[in-house]
């Protein structure tokens, strides 16, 4: 198969900054979409993906998979794109489409679905590689269509953090009259308030982080509670129909469980491990009280998200930084300092 070289940022190892690669993109196949990336934002996962914190990275790795650009080349089966098509790319960059959760529209689930990096790139045997890139080629099953009206940078955070959080607010429902608390007030988090506010629903954050209480006003949170202060915990005991939880690193989420109403659902999208301490039952079986996980979307929902962004006016709030800044950006990442998502401008990678 014919290649393209291409320049790209990444790491060869955990434990290695971030620096400029070369990489290989196959020229397209008939349903392909070759896209020049405008903006790729920068996701928590990013960072623990190139540094190897769930220990199953593939090296060299590329991240990236909040991606928004302009379709340059289209494979001559393509449909649903055209070349100069403002379009998005997101987590997913295949599946095996047969499969239960593949006809569900929730490729997400799929047993072979491929990661836009970390997944296994079959037609070039190698890892995929994501948006911290100049181009990538993508089956156009995979490739959303932006509304017009929106920021082309703003919207890059909603194919990854905007979609994790609007997949659970749809799965249990959200509307007018629900009640919702998000845990963390970060990339995700922040979505997860503007998309719960938009769905008419009551928001409450959840944060360690006193300083963070007007910003998540402005973004449409209702209350805030301080997780750390056991007074206001006590005052907002049996309030919840749903909590999104975002933290990335283990914490203890007993004391969110008996915040749910009876019947509430606290669900899980930020940590990836075992709970410590262990989950307590008593909270969960005195209030038929549940806990859940979530993995970000399909690629119809995430195009419904697109649209509802479209249509409300939804974008992320965003710091816009050049590539070269990418390892600077994830130390303040790990101190909590994003206001509220890091965009890369690829401008700044193709020079
Ligand atoms: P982020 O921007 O760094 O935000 C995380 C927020 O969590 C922080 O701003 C902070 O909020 C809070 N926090 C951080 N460390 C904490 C700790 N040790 N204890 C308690 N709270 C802490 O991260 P993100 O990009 O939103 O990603 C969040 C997590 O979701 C990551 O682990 C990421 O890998 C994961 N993720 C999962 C999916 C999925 O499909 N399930 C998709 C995307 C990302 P406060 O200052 O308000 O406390
Ligand atoms: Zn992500
Ligand atoms: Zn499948």
């Amino acid at each position: 198969m014919n290649v393209n070289k291409i320049k790209a940022y990444g790491t060869e190892a955990a434990d290695a900054a971030l620096e400029q690669l070369d990489i290989n993109r196959r020229e397209v196949t008939p349903k392909d979409v070759e896209i020049d990336i405008l903006y790729c934002g920068v996701c928590h996962s990013d960072l623990h993906f190139a540094r190897n914190d769930w220990g199953f990275s593939v090296y060299p790795v590329v991240p990236g998979h909040e991606i928004v650009g302009r379709v340059v080349t289209v494979g001559d089966k393509v449909k649903k794109h055209k070349p100069g098509d403002l379009v998005a790319v997101g987590c997913l960059v295949d599946s095996c489409r047969t499969c239960e959760n593949c006809k569900n529209d929730l490729e997400q689930y799929c047993p072979a679905w491929v990661g836009t990096y970390g997944g296994h790139d079959k037609y070039l045997d190698s890892p995929t590689f994501g948006g911290y890139s100049e181009r990538i080629v993508v089956d156009e099953h995979f490739v959303l269509q932006v509304p017009s009206n929106l920021d082309p940078a703003g919207v890059a955070p909603v194919l990854c953090a905007g979609i994790t959080t609007w997949s659970p607010l749809r799965h249990w429902q959200v509307g007018k009259g629900s009640k919702v608390a998000v845990v963390g007030l970060g990339g995700l988090g922040h979505m997860a308030i503007k998309l719960a506010d938009a769905l008419g629903a009551e928001v409450t954050l959840f944060s360690r982080s006193p300083d963070k209480k007007k910003d998540a006003t402005d973004l449409g949170a209702d209350q805030v509670v301080i997780s750390t202060d056991e007074g206001q915990m006590a005052g907002v005991q049996n309030s919840f129909d749903l909590i999104i939880d975002t933290v990335p690193y283990v914490h203890d989420i007993n004391p969110y469980v008996s915040t749910l109403k009876t019947n509430g659902t606290l669900v899980l999208v930020g940590y990836l491990g075992p709970l410590d301490p262990m989950l307590h039952s008593v909270p969960m079986i005195m209030g038929r009280r549940k806990v859940a996980g979530s993995l970000i979307g399909g690629i119809a929902e995430t195009q419904e998200l697109l649209d509802f962004c479209g249509k409300h006016n939804i974008t992320s709030d965003i710091e816009i930084i050049n590539m070269q800044d990418i390892n600077q950006a994830y130390e303040r990442m790990l101190k909590s300092d994003v206001h509220y998502r890091f965009v890369i401008d690829m401008d700044s990678l193709k020079g």
